[in-house]
C-alpha cells in the first residue's frame, strides 16, 4: 500500500504534538474498506485484499512517510476547563494531498496509548467504530460536512469496559483535526507565539482568504463562525444530536468530528438527548446552536491578542492604540453576536427547502416552529414527516403519523396555501423536498442491532446491509422498507454511551 504523505503539522513546534507510534494488535481483521472513498480521494495504491493495508489500518504497520503523531489540545468538557487532553486515543499517522489538491488528515482512533492517555487504554471498543463509520458515512451522503471513515477493523483483543468488550480500531479521514480546544491549549499557557503559529496554519489551510482583510485573525475568526453556524444548521435540518459538543469536539474547519453517542432522533423533541453522559441536557437538541456559540465564544477569547496585536500591519511590533484595540475587540463582539442570526437564516434556508419552499416569506419562520411543536405534541417521527412531505400524496400519509391528525390538517392548510403564494409548481416545490428530505438515516435501532449481531455473533452482515442503504439515503430502495420505519415500542432506543 502506497499512500504519499505529505506531513505539515509535523513541522509545527514541537509542543504541538507528541510523537507516538501505534501500539500494535494481536490478531486484525478488515471489517470494511471503503473504496469509493479511497477512490475519490487519490488512495489508489490501496486495496482491501492487500496485507499491507491491514497492517495500516490496525497499526501494525508503519508505512513510508507516516509520521504518527497524537496532537496536543484543551478544552471545556462539559462546561469545565481541562488545560491537557490531547489525542488520547488517535493518532495522525500523516497528511496527503486528494487530487483536487484538498489536505488531508489520516487518523487511526483506537490504537493505542499515547501520552495524552491519561489513564485511558488509547483502544477503542468496536461498537463505537462500527457506530461512527455508518454515522460519519451516512453524514457525507446527506451533505453534512463531517469526517469520512476510510477501514474499519477488529483487533483480536478484548478490552475492559464494563464487561469484556472486542476491540477495534477506526481509519477516519478529515480535511484538519485541528479543534477550538487546540487554540485554548495554547491560550492557557499563554503560548502567544503557538497560538498565532496555529491560526496562520489553519488560515493557510482552511480559510485563505482572511488573509486578505485588513486584520486576518478577525476574518479567520469571522469565517469559522460562519462555517460552525452552517454545520449545526444542518445537524438541525436532520435532527441530528452530536451529543458532546465540548470545545475538543469542534473542528475549526467546520466538519463534523468525534462521534461518540451521537443519534439521529426518531419522534421529535426539542429537547431530546439520548447521551447517558448528558445528565443535565446541556447538549440537547435545542440547545445545539447556543452551545455552537458558547464555543466559538471560548474561541474569541483566545484569539483576543492576536485580534489586537496584529492587523495584517507591515510592522508587526507596532503598537495598538487603545482607540484600535477596543474597536477591534467590538469587531469581534459583533461577529459573536452575529452568529444567532447567521444561524438562523442558515436554519430557515434549509427548513424551507425541507417544506418545498423556494421563496421568502416573513412567516416562515412561524410555520416552520408550528409543525415542530406539533411533531412534539403529536410524538411525530422527524425524518419520516419530511419524507411523506416529499411524496405525491403528502398530507393523507404525513397525518398517519401524528397522534391527533386534526390538528395537523390544519397546519397543514397553512402549508397549503403558503405553498400556492410560490410561483414554482408542485412538482418543482416536491423535487425541492426530495433532495433534502432523506429516507434513510442511520436510525439508532438499526445501528444497535448492527452493534449486537457484530458483538454478540461475530455477524458483520447487519453493519454491511445498512451501510448500503445508507449510500443512498435520498432513493427509495426496493425491499428496505425496515429501514425507513421508526423503531417499534421495543426496540426504542433511549439512551446512547459513548464507549470510551
Ligand atoms: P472524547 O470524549 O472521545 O472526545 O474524548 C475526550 C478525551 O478523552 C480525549 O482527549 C481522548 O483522547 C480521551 N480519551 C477518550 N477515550 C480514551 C481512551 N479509551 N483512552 C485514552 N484516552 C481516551
Ligand atoms: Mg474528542
Amino acid at each position: 500500500m502506497k499512500i504519499h504523505f505529505d506531513n505539515s503539522y509535523i513541522k509545527l513546534p514541537k509542543n504541538f504534538y507528541t510523537e507516538t507510534n501505534p501500539t500494535p494488535v494481536k490478531n486484525p481483521e478488515l471489517i470494511v474498506f471503503n473504496d469509493k472513498l479511497a477512490d475519490e480521494l487519490g488512495l489508489t495504491g490501496i486495496d482491501s485484499e492487500c496485507l499491507t493495508a491491514l497492517g495500516v489500518f490496525s497499526g501494525n504497520e508503519i508505512t513510508e512517510g507516516s509520521e504518527p503523531i497524537a496532537m496536543a489540545y484543551a478544552g471545556h468538557q462539559f462546561g469545565g476547563f481541562s488545560p491537557r487532553l490531547g489525542d488520547g486515543r488517535a493518532l495522525l499517522l500523516g497528511e496527503f494531498l486528494s487530487p483536487k489538491g484538498v489536505r488531508y488528515d489520516f487518523q487511526l482512533k483506537g490504537s493505542g496509548p499515547t501520552p495524552w492517555s491519561r489513564g485511558g487504554d488509547g483502544r477503542s471498543a468496536l461498537g463505537p467504530v462500527l457506530r461512527e463509520y455508518l454515522v460519519s458515512e451516512s453524514m457525507a451522503k446527506l451533505g453534512v460536512p463531517t469526517t469520512r471513515a476510510l477501514a474499519a477493523v477488529t483487533t483480536g483483543e478484548e478490552l475492559a469496559r464494563n464487561t469484556l468488550v472486542a476491540g477495534g480500531i477506526l481509519t477516519r479521514i478529515s480535511t484538519g483535526f485541528v479543534r477550538v480546544g487546540t487554540f485554548q491549549y495554547f491560550s492557557s499557557q499563554g503560548d502567544l507565539e503557538g497560538l498565532k503559529q496555529l491560526a496562520d496554519y489553519e488560515i493557510a489551510r482552511h480559510y485563505p482568504e482572511s488573509k486578505k482583510a485588513k486584520n486576518k485573525y478577525v476574518a479567520f475568526f469571522e469565517a469559522v463562525v460562519d462555517a460552525q453556524a452552517k454545520l449545526i444548521a444542518k445537524w438541525m435540518s436532520f435532527g441530528f444530536i452530536h451529543g458532546v459538543m465540548n470545545t475538543d469536539n469542534m473542528s475549526i474547519a467546520g466538519e463534523t468530528i468525534d462521534y461518540g453517542p451521537c443519534a439521529f432522533m426518531d419522534e421529535f423533541s426539542h429537547n431530546r438527548v439520548y447521551s447517558s453522559i448528558d445528565q443535565n441536557a446541556r447538549y440537547a437538541y435545542d440547545n445545539q446552536p447556543k452551545i455552537g456559540q458558547w464555543n466559538l465564544i471560548r474561541l474569541a477569547e483566545t484569539l483576543l491578542p492576536l485580534f489586537v496585536n496584529n492587523s495584517n500591519k507591515e510592522d508587526e511590533n507596532s503598537e495598538v492604540s487603545d482607540v484600535e484595540a477596543k474597536a477591534v475587540v467590538k469587531v469581534a463582539e459583533d461577529i459573536l453576536t452575529n452568529f444567532s442570526r447567521i444561524y438562523h437564516q442558515y436554519w430557515l434556508e434549509n427548513m424551507r427547502k425541507k417544506l418545498g419552499l423556494s421563496e421568502k416569506n416573513e412567516a416562515d419562520a412561524e410555520l416552520v416552529n408550528e409543525l415542530l411543536d406539533l411533531m412534539e405534541s403529536n410524538k411525530a417521527d422527524f425524518t419520516l414527516t419530511f419524507y411523506y412531505f416529499s411524496q405525491n400524496d403528502a398530507l393523507s400519509q404525513a397525518r398517519t403519523l401524528f397522534s391527533k391528525p386534526e390538528e395537523f390538517d390544519a397546519w397543514a392548510d397553512k402549508w397549503q396555501s403558503r405553498r400556492a403564494s410560490e410561483t414554482c409548481t408542485v412538482a418543482e416545490s416536491r423535487a425541492i423536498m426530495q433532495k433534502v428530505n432523506p429516507i434513510y438515516i442511520p436510525r439508532n435501532h438499526q445501528i444497535e442491532a448492527a452493534i449486537r449481531a457484530a458483538e454478540d455473533h461475530n455477524d458483520f452482515s447487519v453493519f454491511h446491509a445498512l451501510h448500503e442503504v445508507l449510500e443512498n439515503p435520498f432513493s427509495l430502495q426496493k425491499g428496505k422498507e425496515k429501514y425507513l420505519l421508526p423503531p417499534k415500542k421495543d426496540e426504542i432506543v433511549h439512551q446512547t454511551f459513548c464507549g470510551t
